[in-house]
């Protein structure tokens, strides 16, 4: 099905489209050609409260009383019908967002393979009887955390959507998600499907908004239980103040400046494409971007030159030809905080080796940029630059290797590259990240967690542990009879 490219999108609450009581339309543009997309309603305070009202009337109501088996079929005919209008949702994600249509499909894929993750997973929610003895009996009940607040970025609209919905409607609670203003017509998307197959109105909200206004109102809502938050470090910060009054559940899934460790035992012709892709998938807007390449410094000279050269063959343009590998950024914004960091990394003496230079023509696009003579205390190798901009550091051994990794405040994901099995072992020990790949240069499966250390944030998405994050556990005990129930002996 095509996608039609105007089209008025509602907010969607209570189980349908609706106009927002804002009044805020909003028009996107595409970024690869800055041609109109769609005209996008912005939600308001009066929106926010409509949006919670409505979820806390699901939680209380029909979806409460939905059993874990019917939850279960839900949420696995929404991932049927995901994968049905997937050409539609792929083709709607790859020209709100820019980036290439080979990328995003993957995506789609994965959300789909998140909501039966999760609609399988229900079956491990359960209590468990306390072998305490003596004459209690105990158990505990998992019962859901309430209504959430979900506030995602624009980076991975509707995959990210995914990985907060599924876990939240498998444990049963109800969701008021915000995604980024620029970005909200998959989660749209998502939301009209979900009635579709059957998950009552009121179980999933979506109010676009702007962060500082309608996010943080949410996030301070006092009919909200949790906040999930995925974003910038800054703005979890932020977060984390505003879900505190009054107190409420909270995960955050922030930053990252993670390194790939490349040592000079390791199969580079392995390493060389695989850190290539782990940089530029999705332009470098990615959490798990490995943006700093550590080198051993024997082979470094020989690296820089062949990723260089690899990196140059990248297939760089229009996001819909399914044969791009990198398309635009999400915006020229954007695009020129991404050119100012490699500014300030020239200004303190940095090599471009290849990039760094604005384009002429239409649309955010921006260049496979390496920088090499970087030393890791330089702002490039420190701060997230969210583009497609790569740091080479030279390390000296892997006592060095591991310092430098973890010399910065994030810690998402690291890779390691090495001909020495017991070497990767040792440092997926050592290096302070939420997920180590060892020879590989994914990060996030369903099934395997995926969260930060340090200022990358905690909790965990993807995995079983992520239905902790949604559930409540209540101890339940009652007297087997021969235990004094009268201690007073009144
Ligand atoms: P951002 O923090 O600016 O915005 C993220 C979301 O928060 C948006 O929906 C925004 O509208 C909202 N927001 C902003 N200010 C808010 C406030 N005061 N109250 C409530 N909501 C607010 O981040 P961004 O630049 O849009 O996204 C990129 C960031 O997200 C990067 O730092 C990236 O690493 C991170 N990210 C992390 C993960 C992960 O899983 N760890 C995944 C994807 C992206």
């Amino acid at each position: 099905m095509a996608v039609a490219t105007v089209r008025e999108y509602g907010l969607f609450i209570d189980g349908s489209l609706v106009e927002p009581a804002s009044g805020e339309v909003r028009e996107l543009h595409e970024p690869a050609t800055g041609e109109p997309l769609a005209r996008a309603a912005i939600a308001g305070s009066e929106d926010v409260d409509s949006a919670v009202s409505a979820a806390r009337r699901a939680l209380d109501g029909p979806w409460g009383k939905t059993p874990p088996t019917e939850r279960s079929r839900l949420l696995h005919a929404l991932a049927d019908a995901v994968h049905a209008s997937r050409k539609e949702l792929v083709e709607l994600e790859t020209r709100n967002v820019g980036k290439a249509i080979s990328s995003v499909k993957g995506e789609v894929v994965t959300a789909v393979e998140n909501f039966r993750y999760f609609a399988s997973a229900i079956g491990s929610i359960a209590g468990r009887s306390n072998p305490i003895g003596g004459s209690v009996l105990s158990y505990t009940l998992r019962e859901p955390v309430g209504v959430c607040a979900q506030i995602v970025p624009w980076n991975y609209p509707i995959m990210l959507a995914a990985w907060k919905l599924s876990p939240a409607l498998a444990a049963g609670c109800t969701v008021v998600l915000k995604p980024d203003p620029a970005t909200p017509l998959t989660a749209l998307r998502l939301a009209e499907l979900a009635v579709e197959v059957g998950i009552p109105a009121g179980v999933v909200n979506v109010v676009p908004g702007d962060g500082p206004t309608s996010g943080a109102y949410l996030v301070s809502h006092p009919g909200i239980d949790k906040v999930a938050f995925t974003g910038s470090t800054r703005t979890g910060s932020e977060i984390m103040r505003l879900s505190a009054e009054p107190i409420k559940r909270l995960s955050l899934e922030l930053g990252g400046k993670s390194p790939s460790l490349v040592f000079a035992d390791a199969n580079l012709d392995d390493a060389i494409p695989s850190s290539v892709y782990a940089i530029y998938y999705s332009g470098g807007q990615s959490c798990d971007a490995r943006s700093r390449v550590l080198v051993e410094e024997s082979i470094y000279d020989d690296f820089v030159a062949r990723f260089t050269e690899t990196a140059g063959r990248l297939k760089v343009g229009d996001p819909l030809d399914p044969e791009t590998q990198m398309g635009a950024l999400i915006s020229e914004t954007h695009r020129q905080k991404v050119h100012d960091f490699v500014e300030q990394g020239r200004g303190e003496g940095v090599e471009i080796v290849t990039g760094g230079e604005l384009p002429d023509g239409k649309g955010s696009f921006y260049p496979p940029t390496v920088l090499a003579k970087v030393d890791n205390r330089m702002l490039v190798a420190q701060e997230e630059i969210f583009g497609p901009v790569v740091s080479v550091i030279p390390f000296e051994d892997e006592k060095d290797a591991v310092r430098i990794a973890n010399d910065n405040r994030y810690g998402l994901v690291a890779t390691v590259w090495t001909g020495d099995p017991g070497r990767g072992h040792r440092l997926a020990r050592q290096i302070k990240s939420g997920t180590v790949g060892i020879n590989a240069p994914y990060s996030a499966f369903p099934g395997f967690p995926f969260g930060g250390y340090k200022q990358s944030g905690f909790g965990r998405e993807l995995g079983i542990e992520t239905l902790d994050m949604y559930l409540e556990t209540k101890s339940v005990f009652v007297s087997t009879g021969s235990k004094p129930v009268n201690p007073f002996g009144l």
